[in-house]
């Protein structure tokens, strides 16, 4: 039997960085969003871990770890642990999330491969320990478990809904040297930033009421500065999306992903054409959408 669960691609809306905490992490408040781009894991009992990466597309997975640093195994081995079993499956990914991209795709990879593997072993994990081992994983974990749109704080783990009445649409604007998000911390705290934890303030009054205008001006990312500090070039980028009409350009997390606010599915897919002259990959993506699901049982 196997089961394959699709989990999205995160955005933040809002990403306030903070003073860095002495067990290495950041302080954030983060609101976060689930977009229409997916990885989708399948799993399958089997006598030993493995996994294996494909990618849509031009994708490149080439980076993506076919080991035990894979984060989908690091997942299976968590919840196996957490339960006392001793099971393996085989994982399968095909990725449609861009690979070091600000995207937190290995994150929804961990939180497919926790979905996939407790509803193939019938484990029947509470969704508060489903939450804190995902946390345990990796900060944004548990929002790809969650998805819709969230608060985040803590260091990101910390998740509850936001009333957001949008159908938002973005136009995603991927790169092809991906970004560590380690080496973006690095520099935000060489360069001095984060010495306060900025709140997301008019941001959720804008969730609410659905305007892309509204929205455009609540937009907000701390790492914007480090990102492009360290790759200058991101900047060209920014600029030739808000030239080709964006309510407001959005570094993705760390990056070096770009977001443009479209003020519908038109209106991204007209931009998207015009950015397509320039840059190899470009795509459109609703937000928000559900977190990790099944997709098919088999
Ligand atoms: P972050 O979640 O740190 O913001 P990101 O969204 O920029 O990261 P990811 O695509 O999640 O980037 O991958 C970051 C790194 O994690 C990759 O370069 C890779 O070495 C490692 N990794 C481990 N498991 C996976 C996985 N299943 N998919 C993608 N990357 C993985």
């Amino acid at each position: 039997m196997s089961i394959t669960v699709r989990a999205p691609a995160k955005i933040n809306l809002h990403l306030g960085v903070g003073p860095g905490r002495p067990d290495g992490y950041h302080e954030l408040s983060t609101v976060y969003q689930a977009i229409g781009l997916y990885d989708d894991v399948t799993a399958t009992d089997a006598p030993e871990w493995t996994v294996t990466v494909s990618g849509s597309g031009e994708l490149d997975v080439s980076e993506v770890p076919l080991d035990d640093h894979n984060i989908a195994i690091r997942a299976g081995r968590a919840l196996t642990d957490h339960h006392g079993v001793d099971r393996a499956a085989a994982l399968t990914i095909a990725k449609s999330i861009p690979v070091a991209g600000g995207l937190a795709g290995g994150s929804a990879d961990a939180a497919a491969a926790l979905v996939a593997l407790d509803r193939l072993w019938d484990l029947q994990t509470s969704d508060a320990d489903l939450l804190a081992i995902a946390g345990r994983l990796g900060s944004d974990v548990p929002f790809a478990l969650v998805g819709g749109t969230a608060y985040g704080t803590g260091r990101g783990e910390l998740v509850e809904p936001v009333v957001d009445h949008g159908q938002w649409w973005w136009v995603v604007v991927p790169n092809d040297a991906g970004l560590s998000t380690a080496a973006v911390y690095a520099e935000y705290d060489r360069l001095g930033l984060g010495e306060t934890l900025r709140a997301p303030e008019g941001l959720f009054g804008a969730l609410a009421d659905a305007w892309p205008e509204g929205l455009s001006g609540e937009l907000h990312n701390d790492l914007e500065p480090a990102s492009l500090d360290l790759r200058p070039e991101l900047a060209l980028t920014k600029r030739d999306i808000l030239e080709c009409g964006a309510y407001a350009a959005l570094l993705s997390g760390s990056g070096p992903t770009w977001l443009g606010l479209a003020g519908d599915a038109d209106h991204a897919r007209e931009m998207a054409a015009a950015l397509a002259s320039t840059y190899p990959v470009v795509l459109c993506a609703p937000g928000p959408v559900a977190g990790a699901h099944v997709v098919t049982y088999a």
